[in-house]
């Protein structure tokens, strides 16, 4: 039920203050990643929330990955990895954006969305909006039909959902 889900949080999700900088409270999922039946349950939930007809799944490094392989596997749909510049091989596609401090980039690889994929865009956690408005900008590039994004965790307060205006989000747990 809804109040289980709930009750998984406060016990699955290890909150660490000051981590990785000061002034940051990081959620760790990794109590939920080794709890078998906490797991499955919450794959399956996170399934029951997401849109219809998913045929790719793009997940951002690293918790994206952790996250959507088994909810891809679970849909049938076929899994992306997005990865922060120099892993990807050939010709991956790339986009450089801000952070607070500086710029990173992300990878997709070539090739790796057909034209009007229904694609679902998706990451542990929404905190400022930066990676997920990247990775979305990122997906379009392939003229794909963008289902939406989708996110274990939403830290509300940081308004992350204002950098997607346009794309419909669901998430699991939402942090006010
Ligand atoms: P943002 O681009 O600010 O929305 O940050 C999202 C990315 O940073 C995600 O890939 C998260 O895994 C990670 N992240 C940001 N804030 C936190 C946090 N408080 N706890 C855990 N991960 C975080």
């Amino acid at each position: 039920t809804a109040a289980e889900i709930e009750t998984l949080r406060s016990t699955h999700i290890a909150e660490y203050p000051d981590f990785p900088t000061p002034g940051v409270l990081f959620r760790d999922i990794t109590p939920l990643l080794r709890d078998a039946n906490a797991l499955r349950r919450i794959i399956r939930y996170w399934t029951t929330l997401l849109p219809e007809g998913i045929e790719y799944i793009v997940g951002t490094e690293a918790r994206g990955f952790v996250l959507g392989a088994p909810l891809a596997y679970e849909l049938g749909a076929g899994f992306i990895p997005v990865r922060k510049a120099g892993k990807l091989p050939g010709r991956p596609a790339g986009l450089k954006y801000e952070l607070e401090y500086g710029s990173a980039e992300i990878q997709i690889p070539e090739n790796s969305l057909p034209a009007g994929a229904r694609t679902l865009v998706l990451d542990d956690l929404l905190a400022t909006g930066g990676t997920a408005a990247a990775t979305v900008e990122l997906t379009r590039r392939f003229d794909v039909e963008l289902l939406g994004a989708s996110f274990l965790i939403e830290l509300e307060g940081l308004g992350g959902r204002d950098l997607l205006p346009d794309v419909p989000l669901t998430t699991v747990w939402s942090i006010p």
